[in-house]
């Protein structure tokens, strides 16, 4: 506290990022990124772009970049609005399209930056429970509100959402908008872009950072139709014109466009859950069914955090929240085959 701060910094509660360790040789399953990386075309698209550009400001357009995502999308480039990581388009949107008279709506269990922003912006907000398997029932966010996000799938349980259910909800709230963040939406899940063309208030937001493994360089964009991405461009030009930078231009670019690198090492990772989820089972943990790159389990006879902690002295990283319902489950991010085999030697070893 000081009396030097104003007055909504005494009301906000920063958002508790997962633990980032400057210490090597850690299994590090505790953040979602990717094992793998990038495409390797999009290191040296990076690399081109130091060489050559640095000196300049960056096309504070994205228009490249803007102009690809589109394409693939069937979309126009003025479709997509880009930002540093999903976190600042989410950021752009709850300041510019969630900040309405009736409460946003979201789910009690999801991610925790939602609350967070709310705070930051003055935004009044209702959690909405989500049922006793943990599943988000949509019935339930047909009550007046100002606007809804969604994840889909869900984090950090990982469970997804039939995109049905999504359309059915876009339908009976013409006058909402509705955002649904799919930052993991590549791992299974069912993806709401086809809908942007006949959903005037649907804005979809996704993120480079974990099947195109780029979270350290955070870029992240939304799709919607003019008028939602023309309010996120007006917040983003009054706080920043230049939010991406020419590395970060040029390494998304690149690593769109790998197609091949993409579909290859997203099958790698949902193969590899299904093999984690069948033999944390048998260890006897419950799983929950997951749509992402991340598993959300507990188990009967183990407290999270003495899990967690056991884990950690042998230097695997997972992730424990302390909300009510969930304090006891761990969400492990799927790593290598190899990564997964120790995870699961050391719960062999803790569980006998
Ligand atoms: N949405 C959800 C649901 C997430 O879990 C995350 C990752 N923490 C993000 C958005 C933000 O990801 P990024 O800023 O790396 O794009």
């Amino acid at each position: 506290m000081s009396r030097f701060w104003s007055p909504i910094v005494h009301s906000l509660t920063p958002y508790v990022a997962g633990e980032q360790p400057v210490i090597s040789g850690l299994v590090k399953l505790n953040t979602n990124e990717s094992p793998y990386g990038p495409s390797p075309l999009a290191l040296e698209a990076i690399s081109q772009a130091t060489a050559d550009t640095l000196r300049l400001y960056p096309d504070p357009t994205a228009r490249d970049l803007r102009a690809a995502i589109a394409e693939s999308f069937g979309l126009d480039a003025n479709e997509v609005f880009v930002g540093n990581g999903s976190d600042e388009v989410l950021a752009h949107t709850f300041q510019g399209l969630l900040n309405h008279d009736g409460p946003l709506l979201f789910p009690d269990i999801t991610y925790s930056f939602y609350p967070t922003y709310c705070r930051l912006y003055g935004i009044a907000f209702q959690q909405i429970p989500v049922d006793g398997e943990m599943r988000v029932r949509l019935d339930d966010y047909r009550r007046p509100c100002g606007a809804i996000i969604l994840p889909n799938p869900n984090a950090p349980t990982g469970i997804g959402l039939p995109l049905a259910e999504v359309e059915s909800l876009l339908r009976d709230r013409p006058d909402q908008v509705v955002v649904i963040d799919e930052a993991y939406v590549d791992f299974g899940g069912e993806s709401a872009v086809p809908l942007v063309r006949h959903y005037p208030n649907l804005l979809v937001i996704q993120t480079l950072s974990k099947s195109r493994g780029l979270a350290g360089l955070r870029v992240g964009f939304a799709v919607g139709q003019r008028p939602l991405i023309e309010a996120l461009e007006r917040v983003k030009d009054s706080f920043n014109s230049y939010p991406l930078d020419r590395l970060a231009l040029a390494g998304a670019l690149a690593a769109w466009k790998d197609r091949e690198w993409f579909e290859r090492h997203r099958e790698l990772i949902v193969a590899s859950r299904q093999r984690l989820a069948a033999a944390l089972r048998e260890l006897g943990f419950e799983v929950l069914p997951s749509s992402a790159n991340f598993l959300f389990a507990r188990h009967p006879g183990k407290v999270g955090a003495v899990l967690a902690g056991e884990l950690r002295s042998r230097k695997i990283l997972v992730r424990r929240f302390s909300a009510a319902r969930i304090e006891d489950f761990l969400r492990i991010s799927i790593g290598t085959d190899e990564e997964c085999d120790r995870l699961l030697a050391a719960l062999g070893e803790i569980l006998q």
